[in-house]
Protein backbone atom coordinates (compact mmCIF):
# COMPACT_ATOMS: atom_id res chain seq x y z
CA UNK A 1 0.00 0.00 0.00
CA UNK A 2 0.72 3.88 -1.05
CA UNK A 3 0.64 6.45 2.09
CA UNK A 4 -0.67 9.01 -0.44
CA UNK A 5 -1.18 12.78 0.99
CA UNK A 6 -3.34 13.67 -1.82
CA UNK A 7 -4.50 13.12 -5.85
CA UNK A 8 -5.08 15.81 -8.71
CA UNK A 9 -6.65 14.49 -11.82
CA UNK A 10 -5.92 16.97 -14.04
CA UNK A 11 -2.43 18.00 -13.38
CA UNK A 12 -0.94 20.33 -15.45
CA UNK A 13 2.20 21.84 -13.86
CA UNK A 14 4.44 18.00 -13.16
CA UNK A 15 5.57 16.85 -16.43
CA UNK A 16 4.03 17.04 -19.94
CA UNK A 17 0.27 16.73 -21.13
CA UNK A 18 -2.46 16.63 -18.61
CA UNK A 19 -1.79 14.20 -15.58
CA UNK A 20 -2.78 11.98 -13.05
CA UNK A 21 -0.50 13.51 -10.06
CA UNK A 22 -0.05 11.42 -6.82
CA UNK A 23 1.36 13.15 -3.59
CA UNK A 24 2.47 10.75 -1.90
CA UNK A 25 3.01 11.19 2.42
CA UNK A 26 6.90 11.80 3.84
CA UNK A 27 9.97 14.14 2.94
CA UNK A 28 13.26 13.79 4.79
CA UNK A 29 13.88 17.28 3.42
CA UNK A 30 12.31 20.22 5.70
CA UNK A 31 13.03 23.08 2.95
CA UNK A 32 12.09 26.47 4.27
CA UNK A 33 9.67 27.23 1.36
CA UNK A 34 7.89 24.15 1.12
CA UNK A 35 4.19 24.66 0.90
CA UNK A 36 3.06 21.43 0.99
CA UNK A 37 4.21 20.94 4.95
CA UNK A 38 1.29 18.67 5.49
CA UNK A 39 3.03 16.49 3.49
CA UNK A 40 6.46 15.98 5.14
CA UNK A 41 5.36 13.85 8.18
CA UNK A 42 6.29 10.18 7.26
CA UNK A 43 2.29 9.43 8.50
CA UNK A 44 -0.83 11.74 9.48
CA UNK A 45 -4.22 10.91 10.26
CA UNK A 46 -5.22 12.61 7.01
CA UNK A 47 -3.64 10.24 4.69
CA UNK A 48 -5.15 7.64 2.08
CA UNK A 49 -3.58 4.12 2.00
CA UNK A 50 -4.13 3.12 -1.58
CA UNK A 51 -2.97 -0.34 -3.24
CA UNK A 52 -1.47 -0.35 -7.06
CA UNK A 53 -4.59 -1.81 -8.73
CA UNK A 54 -6.41 1.56 -6.97
CA UNK A 55 -4.11 3.92 -8.64
CA UNK A 56 -4.45 2.07 -11.83
CA UNK A 57 -7.85 2.06 -11.66
CA UNK A 58 -8.09 6.39 -11.54
CA UNK A 59 -5.48 6.20 -14.74
CA UNK A 60 -7.82 3.94 -16.22
CA UNK A 61 -10.41 6.10 -16.05
CA UNK A 62 -9.02 9.12 -17.19
CA UNK A 63 -7.43 7.34 -19.90
CA UNK A 64 -8.86 9.36 -22.85
CA UNK A 65 -8.05 12.81 -21.20
CA UNK A 66 -4.51 11.72 -20.37
CA UNK A 67 -3.78 10.82 -24.07
CA UNK A 68 -0.67 10.15 -25.45
CA UNK A 69 0.90 13.62 -23.95
CA UNK A 70 -0.18 12.97 -20.64
CA UNK A 71 0.29 10.44 -17.96
CA UNK A 72 0.82 9.82 -14.11
CA UNK A 73 3.28 11.85 -11.60
CA UNK A 74 3.88 10.57 -8.28
CA UNK A 75 5.25 13.32 -6.56
CA UNK A 76 5.24 14.50 -3.13
CA UNK A 77 6.19 14.83 0.05
CA UNK A 78 9.39 12.33 -1.71
CA UNK A 79 7.84 9.87 -3.99
CA UNK A 80 11.42 7.43 -3.25
CA UNK A 81 10.56 6.79 0.06
CA UNK A 82 8.18 4.21 -0.98
CA UNK A 83 10.42 3.69 -4.05
CA UNK A 84 9.69 -0.42 -3.89
CA UNK A 85 5.69 0.35 -4.04
CA UNK A 86 6.46 2.61 -7.21
CA UNK A 87 8.63 -0.12 -8.67
CA UNK A 88 5.38 -2.18 -8.82
CA UNK A 89 3.29 1.29 -9.99
CA UNK A 90 5.92 2.34 -12.78
CA UNK A 91 5.88 -1.33 -14.47
CA UNK A 92 2.44 -1.82 -14.66
CA UNK A 93 2.38 1.76 -16.05
CA UNK A 94 5.23 0.34 -19.06
CA UNK A 95 2.77 -2.55 -19.63
CA UNK A 96 -0.12 -0.65 -20.33
CA UNK A 97 1.72 2.29 -21.87
CA UNK A 98 1.00 5.17 -19.84
CA UNK A 99 3.99 7.89 -19.28
CA UNK A 100 5.43 8.27 -16.02
CA UNK A 101 7.24 11.10 -13.66
CA UNK A 102 9.12 10.63 -10.62
CA UNK A 103 8.72 14.53 -9.38
CA UNK A 104 11.97 14.06 -6.59
CA UNK A 105 14.31 16.18 -4.31
CA UNK A 106 16.84 13.21 -4.70
CA UNK A 107 17.55 12.55 -0.86
CA UNK A 108 17.88 9.00 -1.39
CA UNK A 109 20.45 7.46 -3.75
CA UNK A 110 20.42 3.62 -3.59
CA UNK A 111 19.92 0.52 -5.73
CA UNK A 112 15.82 0.79 -5.00
CA UNK A 113 15.96 4.10 -6.39
CA UNK A 114 18.22 3.45 -9.36
CA UNK A 115 15.63 0.54 -10.31
CA UNK A 116 12.54 3.10 -9.84
CA UNK A 117 14.69 6.09 -12.54
CA UNK A 118 15.40 2.98 -14.76
CA UNK A 119 11.63 2.54 -14.81
CA UNK A 120 10.61 6.33 -15.17
CA UNK A 121 9.98 7.79 -18.49
CA UNK A 122 11.07 11.77 -17.30
CA UNK A 123 12.96 12.31 -13.92
CA UNK A 124 12.05 15.74 -12.11
CA UNK A 125 14.60 16.29 -10.23
CA UNK A 126 14.70 19.64 -7.52
CA UNK A 127 18.30 20.70 -7.24
CA UNK A 128 17.31 23.21 -4.74
CA UNK A 129 21.29 24.63 -3.94
CA UNK A 130 24.18 23.55 -5.79
CA UNK A 131 26.47 25.06 -2.52
CA UNK A 132 26.65 22.53 -0.18
CA UNK A 133 26.44 24.71 3.27
CA UNK A 134 23.31 26.89 1.13
CA UNK A 135 21.59 23.46 0.18
CA UNK A 136 21.80 22.03 4.32
CA UNK A 137 20.65 25.76 5.43
CA UNK A 138 17.78 25.83 3.01
CA UNK A 139 16.36 21.90 3.58
CA UNK A 140 18.20 20.71 6.66
CA UNK A 141 19.97 17.98 4.52
CA UNK A 142 22.86 17.27 2.24
CA UNK A 143 22.87 17.58 -1.70
CA UNK A 144 25.52 14.61 -2.27
CA UNK A 145 22.34 12.60 -2.88
CA UNK A 146 20.57 14.70 -4.93
CA UNK A 147 23.99 15.39 -7.09
CA UNK A 148 24.47 11.42 -7.22
CA UNK A 149 20.85 11.13 -8.51
CA UNK A 150 21.30 13.47 -11.11
CA UNK A 151 24.90 12.28 -12.50
CA UNK A 152 23.02 8.19 -12.04
CA UNK A 153 20.12 9.72 -14.48
CA UNK A 154 23.11 10.95 -16.93
CA UNK A 155 24.71 7.87 -17.24
CA UNK A 156 22.22 5.69 -17.89
CA UNK A 157 20.53 8.47 -20.29
CA UNK A 158 16.99 8.59 -19.74
CA UNK A 159 15.17 11.91 -19.56
CA UNK A 160 15.65 14.57 -16.75
CA UNK A 161 13.80 18.14 -15.96
CA UNK A 162 15.94 20.10 -13.47
CA UNK A 163 13.73 22.25 -11.16
CA UNK A 164 15.21 25.21 -9.29
CA UNK A 165 12.65 27.53 -6.91
CA UNK A 166 14.08 31.24 -6.96
CA UNK A 167 14.26 32.69 -3.19
CA UNK A 168 15.25 36.15 -2.24
CA UNK A 169 18.16 35.56 0.02
CA UNK A 170 18.31 32.15 0.39
CA UNK A 171 18.89 30.59 -3.63
CA UNK A 172 19.07 33.82 -5.80
CA UNK A 173 23.24 34.56 -5.21
CA UNK A 174 24.65 35.33 -8.90
CA UNK A 175 27.79 33.24 -7.91
CA UNK A 176 25.46 30.21 -7.00
CA UNK A 177 23.13 30.46 -9.78
CA UNK A 178 26.53 30.52 -12.51
CA UNK A 179 28.19 27.37 -10.45
CA UNK A 180 24.25 25.64 -10.51
CA UNK A 181 24.39 26.05 -14.23
CA UNK A 182 27.66 25.56 -15.19
CA UNK A 183 27.26 22.51 -13.34
CA UNK A 184 24.71 20.55 -15.42
CA UNK A 185 26.26 22.36 -18.70
CA UNK A 186 27.03 19.24 -20.61
CA UNK A 187 24.46 16.94 -19.18
CA UNK A 188 22.45 15.32 -22.30
CA UNK A 189 19.87 14.02 -20.16
CA UNK A 190 17.85 17.45 -18.87
CA UNK A 191 15.73 18.37 -21.75
CA UNK A 192 13.87 21.39 -19.78
CA UNK A 193 15.49 23.53 -16.75
CA UNK A 194 12.55 24.77 -14.90
CA UNK A 195 12.75 28.42 -12.60
CA UNK A 196 9.94 28.24 -10.42
CA UNK A 197 9.26 31.88 -8.94
CA UNK A 198 9.02 31.43 -4.85
CA UNK A 199 4.87 31.95 -3.60
CA UNK A 200 3.61 32.68 -0.63
CA UNK A 201 0.62 30.38 -1.45
CA UNK A 202 1.85 27.74 1.44
CA UNK A 203 2.05 30.49 4.26
CA UNK A 204 -1.43 29.63 5.67
CA UNK A 205 -0.71 25.63 5.96
CA UNK A 206 2.30 26.56 8.12
CA UNK A 207 -0.38 28.88 10.51
CA UNK A 208 -3.29 25.85 10.70
CA UNK A 209 -0.52 23.25 11.40
CA UNK A 210 0.56 25.86 14.32
CA UNK A 211 4.54 26.00 13.23
CA UNK A 212 6.30 28.81 12.48
CA UNK A 213 7.19 30.20 9.07
CA UNK A 214 11.15 30.12 7.91
CA UNK A 215 10.58 32.67 5.46
CA UNK A 216 8.09 35.24 6.85
CA UNK A 217 8.74 38.45 5.46
CA UNK A 218 10.54 37.42 2.27
CA UNK A 219 8.77 38.67 -0.91
CA UNK A 220 8.89 36.63 -4.15
CA UNK A 221 11.50 37.52 -6.05
CA UNK A 222 11.01 40.80 -8.53
CA UNK A 223 10.57 40.43 -12.32
CA UNK A 224 13.98 42.04 -13.03
CA UNK A 225 15.68 39.27 -10.37
CA UNK A 226 13.68 36.46 -11.99
CA UNK A 227 14.88 38.12 -15.45
CA UNK A 228 18.20 37.80 -14.35
CA UNK A 229 18.39 34.28 -13.00
CA UNK A 230 16.54 32.98 -16.38
CA UNK A 231 19.79 35.20 -18.72
CA UNK A 232 22.25 33.44 -16.05
CA UNK A 233 21.13 29.73 -16.31
CA UNK A 234 20.09 30.31 -20.18
CA UNK A 235 23.97 31.32 -20.72
CA UNK A 236 24.84 28.29 -20.02
CA UNK A 237 21.79 25.82 -20.95
CA UNK A 238 20.59 27.85 -23.50
CA UNK A 239 16.90 27.33 -24.51
CA UNK A 240 16.05 24.13 -21.89
CA UNK A 241 15.61 27.32 -19.70
CA UNK A 242 11.69 28.37 -18.56
CA UNK A 243 10.71 30.57 -16.12
CA UNK A 244 7.10 28.83 -14.81
S1 LIG B 1 11.46 18.35 -0.70
FE1 LIG B 1 9.46 19.16 -1.33
S2 LIG B 1 7.98 18.22 0.08
FE2 LIG B 1 10.03 17.94 0.97
S3 LIG B 1 10.25 19.66 2.37
FE3 LIG B 1 11.16 20.25 0.41
S4 LIG B 1 9.55 21.30 -0.72
FE4 LIG B 1 8.57 20.17 0.97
Amino acid sequence: MLRIHSIDTFGTHDGPGIRLVVFTQGCQFRCVYCHNPDTQDLETSAMKLLSVEQILAILRKGKSYYGADGGLTVSGGEPTLQAAELIELFTACKQHNVHTCLDTCGAIFDQTVQQLYDLTDIVLLDVKHIDPIWHQRLTKASNENVLKNAAYREQTGGAMWLRYVLVPGWTDQEEHLHAWARYFQAYRSVTRVELIPYHELGVYKYRSLGRPYALEGVSPPTLAAITQAATIFRNYLGDKVVVV
